[in-house]
């Protein structure tokens, strides 16, 4: 397909209540940037039911136009419903890029849509970059187990679509809301949706584990060295206000729920603080956390690689290390 337009899109995610999932939002910020040095406006296409708030939103993290689709068919996702109103829009307006969040349902949309549009996709994207004479975005994700960044681009075919983690960038409110916005009527029937979504049981743990919103992170790994470990790294969360989170090892070991995982094969944080406590930081780790504001390390390796990334490192045991912490925290806050 040829573009029409050098616009480069924002797919926002919405919830079932029609809000906006922060991905999207998140994914407004590099498109801000890479709209501005292709000279194009910056698009939010938000597809849902009753989906005024996900709309404002867009508008007011940076988007200069909104295009929505709103209908009761698009309540839930389904690969079917979302995938012709993407494609419709994509065939009427010829945008030249298109940004969707790495989620479940990201993932599942993106490679359909490429098929659909005969395109090039790229997966679990963690920077971009653009080629502002060719229009061509860099797209760098991890390759061959996370130890080597691989920069694809798709020089032959528009859009050029991809998928980029929850986390990787941060939401960047532009302080304005004068999106121009437009309300596409487009609808599928019922008959080709074939798939129903029946019910929806939630994962208690994913439900409380929100490390992609989280301002402060506290995380265990193998050093904890069993389940009991996570104790102390829970009660400083407790005083902190911050989420529990971990690495794989921990999780493989059966300590802590994969919900808690942050790494390559985890979730992307970038809270204001995450503190390691018994992480050697594996490259596969930091993969996950190094784009976080402050990093403290406490490891009783002094040799250990997540002091190569911490602004703060204590060498000690976490055992003694972490009860005198959170009571120095308890008698500030007091
Ligand atoms: C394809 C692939 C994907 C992966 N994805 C992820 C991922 O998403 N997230 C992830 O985390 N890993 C991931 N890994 C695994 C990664 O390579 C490491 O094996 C893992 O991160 C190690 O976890 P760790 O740092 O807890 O354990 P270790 O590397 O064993 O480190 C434990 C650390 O604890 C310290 N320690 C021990 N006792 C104490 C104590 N009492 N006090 C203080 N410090 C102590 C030690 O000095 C050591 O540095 C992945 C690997 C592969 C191949």
């Amino acid at each position: 397909m040829e573009a029409k337009t050098k616009d480069l899109w924002v797919y926002i995610e919405t919830k079932e209540d029609g809000s906006a999932k922060s991905v999207g939002l998140e994914l407004l910020n590099p498109g801000r940037d890479l709209a501005d040095k292709q000279g194009g406006a910056l698009t939010a296409i938000v597809i849902g039911e009753h989906v005024e708030e996900a709309v404002r939103a867009a508008s007011f993290y940076g988007a200069d136009k909104v295009i929505a689709v709103d209908g009761p068919e698009f309540k839930n996702y389904t690969t079917d419903a979302y995938t012709a109103a993407l494609y419709y829009l994509i065939e009427k307006y010829g945008p030249t890029t298109l940004l969707i969040g790495a989620t479940p349902d990201g993932r599942d949309m993106g490679p359909r849509l490429s098929c659909r549009l005969k395109t090039g996709l790229t997966a679990d994207c963690t920077a971009l970059d653009i080629d502002t004479e060719s229009g061509n975005v860099a797209w760098t994700r991890p390759a061959f187990g996370g130890n080597l960044m691989a920069t694809i681009i798709c020089p032959d075919f528009r859009p050029q679509i991809g998928t980029v983690r929850p986390g990787v960038f941060k939401k960047k409110p532009s302080g304005e809301d004068k999106a121009e916005v437009h309300y596409e009527d487009f609808h599928v029937a019922e008959e080709d949706i074939h798939t129903r979504l029946l019910e929806v049981i939630r994962d208690a743990a994913e439900e409380i584990v929100n490390l992609e919103d989280a301002d402060i992170i506290v995380s265990g790994g193998r050093g904890v060295g069993g389940p009991e470990g996570f104790k102390p790294v829970k009660a400083l969360a407790d005083v902190l206000g911050a989420t529990v989170g971990s690495s794989r090892a921990a999780v493989d070991a059966g300590w802590i729920s994969h919900a808690h995982q942050v790494g390559q094969t985890g979730k992307t944080v970038a809270p204001k603080l995450y503190i390691a406590c018994g992480i050697s930081g594996a490259i596969q780790h930091l993969a996950g956390m190094s784009g976080s504001d402050c990093i403290v390390a406490i490891n009783k390796d002094p040799d250990a690689p997540i002091f190569d990334v911490a602004d703060y490192g204590i060498v000690g045991d976490l055992f003694e290390v972490l009860p005198a912490l959170t009571e120095e925290i308890k008698k500030l806050k007091s």
